[in-house]
């Protein structure tokens, strides 16, 4: 029986293909139609993954069909004979397939445009529609998303498994159709998402819990941690706009001291984009030198669009013989602190500054591991260093993890010390 009748709209997803189970390929689609769904009210039950197989589909989405209002299925909408997902679904919803026209004429139309002549006799099996089924536009492919009605209630969805063309018909028709059909009963989500770094979660729990003795309600709040810090997220269901920001607001005058020394902004979440866009705004060039880290804060930097405004270059600056002699960090000092010294992180940050014309430099330098420890220096010790218009600053830290985790810590401390000397929440000490 379907929940039709209920306040919330309950979701199955469906996600099929012999490479998810066999860990071929990471089921991201899953992940992105969860979060999407989630941020728009519905209710995510459950979702399932099965293989390239017709008994395997057909009892997944009549399973589905039972009790979800949507039932959302990926993969299997290809010309190739492992694709059946819309014969399955067609033949369980009683649905005859009957070949379209007008999605004949697009995939003859995209042949011709490539230069690829007429289209092989395989492709004639995308334009097979499901009687009565909607054709949700696929702004990337061929293959239309099909919407379609099971008997008890119940919105049926193919996607193509490509997530390119998944995103695409999802953000475009499906969201129109999603709004159109469940409407009043998709209660608006409000999320408010905070991005600290430096701190550990349960540090930062704890204080969040002396500012906030009875919780966040009517938000709720999560802790979500990984390698480079720690997001807050909080959730607030059902509010109006103005009572969600609101509430925000209060949240956000409540923990502004306890958040102030750990937190940034960036849209994709990423420290990069935090420290390209205080760069911007001071109107400062960025030089990068890295010993342990071997380019990985380079890459994140290049990662953020429009990078090249603020980054002039970087380099890598592995063996003591670049250091010294690509870079000029001193000889003798680095013969008598080591590579992995506050001098040496120090000079990497103000010679690659000063030998590539930039305003502010960073220089890392560290053990990674597994091997290369000392009893002075063990695994995971770092030197890092930031440096602005001639002055700098340095940190050391032993890092926790393996050679990953430690790379993946120490690029995101030497960004963190970057925009704090930037924003002027910490001063040069030398
Ligand atoms: P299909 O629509 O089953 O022919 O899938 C086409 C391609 O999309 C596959 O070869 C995968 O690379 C990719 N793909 C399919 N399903 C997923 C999924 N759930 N998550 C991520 N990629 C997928
Ligand atoms: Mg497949």
């Amino acid at each position: 029986m379907s929940s039709s009748g209920k306040a919330t709209v309950g979701a199955t997803v469906v996600t099929v293909g012999d490479e998810l189970l066999l860990g071929q390929t990471v089921d991201t689609n899953a992940a992105w139609l969860g979060r999407e769904l989630a941020s728009r009210g519905v209710r995510v039950l459950r979702r399932w993954t099965v293989a390239d197989d017709t008994q395997e589909i057909r009892s997944a989405v009549a399973a589905a069909t039972r009790d979800a209002d949507l039932v959302v299925v990926t993969g299997g909408l290809g010309p190739t004979p492992d694709d059946m997902t819309r014969d399955v679904v067609a033949e369980l919803l009683g649905l005859p397939l009957i070949e379209d026209h007008d999605v004949l004429d697009r995939i003859r139309a995209r042949y011709h445009e490539a230069g690829m002549g007429k289209p092989p006799e395989s492709t004639r099996r995308l334009a097979q529609v499901p009687k009565g089924a909607r054709k949700l536009t696929n702004p990337h492919g061929t293959a239309p998303g099909l919407a379609m009605e099971a008997e008890g209630g119940a919105l049926v969805v193919l996607l193509p498994g490509i997530p390119r063309e998944l995103r695409g018909i999802f953000l475009g028709d499906l969201d129109a159709l999603l709004s159109h059909r469940f409407g009043s009963r998709l209660p608006p989500v409000h999320l408010h998402l905070v991005h600290t770094t430096g701190i550990p979660e349960s540090r930062l729990a704890q204080r969040v819990a002396e500012k906030l003795p009875d919780g966040a309600a009517p938000a709720s709040l999560a802790f979500l941690p990984d390698v480079r810090g720690v997001d807050l997220r909080f959730t607030m269901h059902g509010l109006s706009e103005a009572d969600a920001e609101d509430h925000v607001r209060v949240l956000e005058d409540t923990l502004r001291e306890v958040l102030e020394p750990w937190r940034f902004e960036a849209g994709s979440g990423d420290l990069a984009e935090a420290v390209a866009a205080a760069l911007r705004m001071r109107g400062k060039l960025l030089a990068v030198a890295e010993s342990c880290t071997g380019g990985l804060v380079m890459k994140r930097l290049t990662d953020v669009p429009g990078a090249s405004d603020v980054l002039v270059g970087g380099v890598v600056a592995y063996a003591n013989e670049v250091k010294a002699g690509v870079l000029g960090v001193d000889a003798v000092v680095l013969a008598r602190e080591g590579a992995v010294s506050e001098a040496v992180a120090r000079g990497m940050a103000l010679e690659v500054a000063h030998s590539l014309h930039a305003d502010a430099g960073i220089g890392v330098t560290g053990v990674a591991g597994p091997g290369g420890g000392t009893d002075a220096k063990p695994v995971g010790t770092v030197w890092y260093a930031a440096a602005l218009d001639g002055r700098s600053v340095t940190k050391m830290e032993r890092f926790p993890g393996d050679r990953e985790s430690v790379r993946e810590r120490a690029g995101q401390a030497a960004l963190f010390l970057l925009l704090r000397l930037l924003d002027g929440r910490i001063s040069p000490d030398d």
